[in-house]
């Protein structure tokens, strides 16, 4: 498939940060599938299967985790990235990443973990995904880290403060100037909000805690169902609820896919470089921003805010809590060969972030209770 103009091109990556002694068209891949394949054999990349997306671990098998919806990211990202001949390994690469640096207990364990890392900063998820990839996974003999390509980690900085840009060379410049990253960057950011919106909505309903009924308030949801209704008259159950969020998966992409070229056409981008210029290219139309904006808000309120969400959560945050206070106050309880050279604070921090939900909760239960 011949790439557009303002694709990220195969061989006109920015580059590594260490230079590679296997030249990339020695090994058949491209340097993002080289990056991609990187990622997936990474011990972070495993973790993910044992960090809480919504619901935590154990409730249950169905659930999503950060490993299946990594993968719903990437299969999204991929397929609209096919349609707008754009980098679907880079894509790919990016969107099997882009969690790396969650921390267990899903958004309960990262506010903790923030509280905790206030005197010091802060704890930033995005950035820590680059950690990660930048220095965190030891899989070389020559380098920290699994040396990506600039594009793959330029996507995986998806937000960063203005302060933590500045330490951070090329990559943080966008940050301080406003530009935009590659559209490969930008798919990934919205095939993210598209698969976690949806399957939230699937695993809502299937937790018992979001009501088929009481969905009809979003009208993305109430405009499918009503097609859904009409074609397969009489449906009901969990075949739905299937049926619906895949219309709506549809319509999003669809949408995300025209307004995207409708953009393309009117700013004209020839190169990457106009793409950083330019305003934001990969977007969903007004309407539909509303409407999933609508979604997101409604998703916030009834399930993320719903009290036996938070009640879970409320433990799981107490725990990261104690967790860090306990290593701050007793630094040998950390593995001694766990980056020796960093501050007590940020081995903590990186120590803390990799865990999945079981392994914090074994520690807490070894160390603390
Ligand atoms: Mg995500």
């Amino acid at each position: 498939m011949k790439l557009a103009s303002y694709a990220v091109q195969e061989n006109a990556s920015l580059g590594r940060v260490h230079l590679e002694p296997v030249e990339p068209t020695q090994s058949g891949r491209s340097p993002f599938q080289r990056d991609r394949d990187r990622i997936i054999h990474s011990t972070a990349f495993r973790r993910l299967e044992y960090k809480t997306q919504v619901f935590l671990n154990h409730e249950g098998d169905h659930f999503r985790n950060r490993l299946t919806h990594s993968l719903e990211v990437a299969q999204i990202g991929r397929a609209v990235a096919r349609r707008l001949n754009l980098n679907e390994d880079l894509v790919e690469a990016i969107s099997l990443a882009h969690d790396l640096g969650h921390t267990p207990f899903g958004h309960a364990g990262q506010d903790a973990l923030n509280d905790c890392m206030k005197p010091y900063g802060g704890f930033e998820h995005n950035l820590q995904s680059l950690w990660v990839v930048d220095f965190l996974e030891e899989r070389y003999a020559l380098w920290d880290g699994l040396n990506l390509s600039f594009e793959t980690r330029e996507g995986i900085l998806k937000h960063c403060s203005q302060k933590n840009a500045q330490g951070l060379g090329l990559l943080g410049q966008r940050f301080i100037q406003g530009t935009q990253p590659s559209l490969e960057a930008q798919l990934a950011n919205l095939a993210d909000e598209i698969a976690y919106n949806n399957h939230d909505i699937d695993d809502g309903i299937r937790s018992g805690l979001l009501t088929i009924e009481q969905m009809s308030e979003v009208s993305l949801w109430r405009d499918q169902k009503d097609i859904v209704d009409k074609t397969f008259p009489g449906l009901n159950g969990r075949r739905l609820v299937y049926e619906v969020v895949r219309h709506i998966i549809h319509i999003l992409v669809d949408d995300l896919v025209k307004e995207t070229q409708r953009r393309i056409q009117l700013s004209n981008p020839l190169s990457v470089e106009d793409v950083r210029n330019a305003k934001p290219l990969v977007a969903f139309s007004e309407n539909m921003r509303e409407q999933a904006t609508e979604m997101k808000r409604f998703l916030f309120k009834n399930l993320y805010r719903h009290p036996q969400v938070s009640a879970m959560t409320k433990n799981a945050g107490e725990m990261i809590g104690s967790l860090f206070q306990h290593y701050e106050k007793h630094p040998t309880d950390l593995p001694f060969d766990f980056r020796p050279d960093d501050e007590t604070y940020r081995r903590i921090s990186h120590y803390i972030a990799g865990m999945t939900d079981r392994y914090a909760n074994k520690e807490f239960h070894k160390l603390i209770a």
